[in-house]
């Protein structure tokens, strides 16, 4: 009984045993998180399929259970299936199988198989799970990627990048930047130092950026220098970062090769500081340099120089030549002045034809040094006014040197350059192409040059200025047809003064458009004057004005002229402008349309000081001028100077071939005109006739000349 008892009880207990671990079976294979069939073998149907696998393949139970698997289509690939169905049965487990599948939507899903033969009921079956690893191949492959990426960062980018071991310093990765920075291939770097690579050119530079990362865990931007394997040096800037690699505590470190901004940055630099023409030094420089060697000289006690060098006309070859020629010149200076100084010695170039020459470190009393100055002054006037072929022109361009000594001159730069300035000045009005050393007189000169100009800005307030006529006369005749309007300045000591003496001041300086525009109405208004109060006919007179050069410029000339002309009533063809080859600037193409505007009105063109200018012929033939005027320094010596005879019969040949009138000025001798009219000039100007005469006296002389005189 109790064995009875106990086969019932045993089979039951077995029986129970088995209910309870097939419905842990069921329940662990419904509950399973990865998707599990239940096949028989060997035909293949689907006994069983979880909800899991429902959920990734979309199959429902009752579209799978009792139909063969192979007819879902699950496989991907046939062939492997095939595969593992042998290796099954000949290993009878599979475990862990990648193998591609496709859902019921016919999507690929990768999954991890494993299958295991059991006994069901009697009945042969396979259990086979399937985890799908679809996600976390993605996911795998975006970290992939994303390595990749880093990699590519890493390895193209300009920069060096490395990371190391924060506590052993070594290298763990460097890039191809740290090659093209240090030289080092990655082989020979791994598993090194810096230290024992000795990148780093400066070590208390080094220690200085550990300094900053312990304090504050990164550094940004650090300026260091670094060092190639070859000793080169290069600046670079350093930034660097803590991180964990594998748990490690790691440096990630960059460095960017900034030797070429710094480059960069010089030759900003250097761009501020000289001149983009010539290459020179600029007054900023100068002024540095200066600065120093004053101090320098002083220390040592020792002498130095300050030249100052102007080219004499060069203004003239700008307006007459073009700026390419001009630019030109100035370079060939600059060579010329640069191959004739020492090495120590500083040449600057201040603006248009202005050169500095800084002499430095003179030894001897002061008489010597003086003459050491001289000659070396000289020898720079001597090289620049040798000829100088450019484009197919010759010529000469002389110098004007003005010179002072440090320290006797003056121990600031500001002192030297005006005191150098002042003697230049001198040069200049010593007749040009010559040398001055300041003189402590010459100071007083310079101080009166500054008053009379603001002497001359208070005359034309104070209105000291006036005209003076000067007659215009036909010589065959002995008629006035016409006169030159002069400025004079009334000076309440001095009295009359010529514009010899100041007309340079005022051009300067802006004061000769104001003075200017006073000359040219009030020249108008006498005109105007003379033909109501018929003095002089319309047709019979004319009225000559200068314009300076600066004042032709002006933007509005031409409404200047209109509106003076207008304001006064008089006839636009009873008015001269005398205009001079200094007025050729630029634009020549400018200088005819403003002429041609002019001429339009009305208005004529006198050349003045004709034969004096450089480019006589080329000019003349473009721009619209009606009257040449022979200058008086041909006129003054054509009787005894055969040189000058021949000029003025040159003259008088292109005039007449040109179709010009002609006139000559400063005819002071009866045998002066006499020449003058054997080469056929019958006009003439000049003290022989009359000198410029105040206004009133002017017109009585035109009522005189009304009734015609005979010689
Ligand atoms: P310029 O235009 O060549 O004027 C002729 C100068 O020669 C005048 O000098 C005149 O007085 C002088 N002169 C005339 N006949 C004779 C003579 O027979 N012998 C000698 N030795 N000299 C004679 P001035 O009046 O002293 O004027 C000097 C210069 O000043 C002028 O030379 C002209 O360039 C300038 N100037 C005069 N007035 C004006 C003006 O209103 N505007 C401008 N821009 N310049 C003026
Ligand atoms: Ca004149
Ligand atoms: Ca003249």
């Amino acid at each position: 009984m109790a064995g009875i008892l106990i086969d019932i009880s045993e089979r039951v207990r077995r029986e129970q045993s088995l209910a309870a671990s097939e419905a842990k079976f069921a329940s662990l294979f419904q509950a399973s998180p990865d998707p599990v069939a239940l096949t028989t073998l060997p035909d293949g149907i689907a006994m069983e399929i979880n909800a899991s696998f429902s959920q990734i393949f979309g199959w429902q139970p009752h579209e799978v259970v009792g139909r063969k698997m192979v007819d879902l289509n699950l496989w991907a690939d046939l062939s492997q299936r095939t595969s593992l169905y042998e290796k099954l049965e000949r290993e009878q487990t599979l475990d862990n199988e990648v193998a591609n599948f496709l859902d019921k939507e016919g999507r690929l899903i990768t999954c991890v198989v494993s299958s295991r033969p059991i006994t069901l009921n009697d009945q042969r079956c396979i259990l086979t799970t399937f985890r799908d690893i679809s996600e976390r191949q993605i996911a795998q492959a975006m970290l992939q990627a994303s390595q990749e990426k880093f990699a590519l960062a890493f390895h193209s980018s300009p920069d060096a990048i490395t990371i190391t071991e924060r506590d052993s310093g070594r290298y763990i990765e460097v890039n191809e930047g740290f090659y093209r920075l240090t030289g080092y291939l990655p082989e020979e770097v791994i598993g090194r130092s810096a230290k024992d690579l000795n990148v780093w050119a400066d070590l208390a530079e080094r220690e200085q950026m550990i300094e900053r990362l312990k304090r504050d865990g990164h550094v940004y931007h650090m300026e260091m220098r670094g060092k190639h394997r070859d000793g080169h040096i290069k600046l670079v800037e350093v930034s660097v970062e803590s991180i964990a690699l594998n748990n490690v505590p790691c440096l990630l470190l960059t460095a960017r090769d900034v030797s070429a901004l710094k480059d960069a940055q010089a030759q900003v630099q250097h761009l501020a500081y000289h001149d983009s023409l010539t290459n020179l030094p600029n007054r900023a420089l100068l002024l540095d340099r200066l600065t120093q060697q004053i101090a320098l000289l002083k220390r040592h006690d020792l002498r130095g120089a300050l030249m100052f060098i102007d080219l004499d006309h060069f203004k003239h070859i700008n307006d007459s030549l073009g700026h390419p020629v001009g630019d030109a010149v100035l370079k060939l200076v600059t060579a010329r002045l640069q191959a004739n100084v020492r090495q120590e010695d500083t040449v600057a170039r201040l603006g248009g034809d202005e050169f500095v020459v800084l002499i430095s470190g003179l030894e001897g009393k002061r008489s010597a040094v003086v003459s050491q100055v001289r000659s070396v002054a000289e020898k720079l006037r001597q090289v620049l006014a040798e000829p100088m072929l450019l484009e197919g022109h010759q010529l000469q361009v002389t110098p004007s040197i003005g010179i002072a000594l440090i320290p006797d001159h003056g121990d600031t730069p500001s002192d030297l350059l005006k005191r150098a300035d002042i003697a230049l000045y001198r040069a200049k009005d010593a007749g040009r192409n010559s040398i001055r050393l300041f003189r402590n007189t010459m100071q007083k000169a310079a101080s009166e040059r500054l008053r009379l100009e603001n002497d001359l800005r208070l005359a034309q307030a104070r209105g000291e200025f006036e005209l003076h006529f000067q007659p215009q006369v036909d010589a065959r005749n002995n008629q006035i047809i016409g006169a030159e309007a002069l400025l004079r300045w009334i000076h309440p000591i001095q009295g009359a003064q010529s514009p010899a003496l100041f007309i340079h001041i005022l051009e300067e300086s802006d004061l000769i458009l104001e003075v200017g525009g006073w000359v040219l109405a009030e020249a108008c208004h006498a005109c105007a004057e003379f033909l109501r109060k018929g003095l002089v006919t319309e047709h019979q007179f004319s009225l000559c004005v200068n314009i300076s050069p600066r004042q032709f410029r002006q933007h509005d000339l031409v409404e200047r002229v209109e509106t003076s002309l207008a304001n006064s009533g008089l006839p636009a063809h009873m008015l001269k402008l005398e205009i001079t080859e200094g007025i050729v600037i630029q634009n020549i193409d400018d200088t005819i349309a403003k002429m041609n505007r002019l001429k339009r009105l009305g208005v004529s063109f006198a050349m003045d000081d004709f034969g004096t200018g450089y480019s006589s012929l080329t000019y003349l033939k473009r721009l619209p001028v009606d009257v040449l005027k022979i200058d008086q320094s041909f006129v003054r010596d054509a009787t005894h100077d055969a040189n000058d005879a021949e000029i003025i019969r040159a003259i008088v040949a292109m005039a007449r071939s040109l179709g010009l009138d002609m006139i000559a000025e400063g005819v002071e001798q009866i045998d002066q005109l006499e020449f003058l009219q054997q080469q056929g000039c019958f006009l003439y100007q000049g003290y022989l006739f009359s000198k410029p005469v105040a206004l009133e006296q002017f017109q009585q002389m035109l009522n005189d000349n009304r009734i015609p005189m005979t010689l």
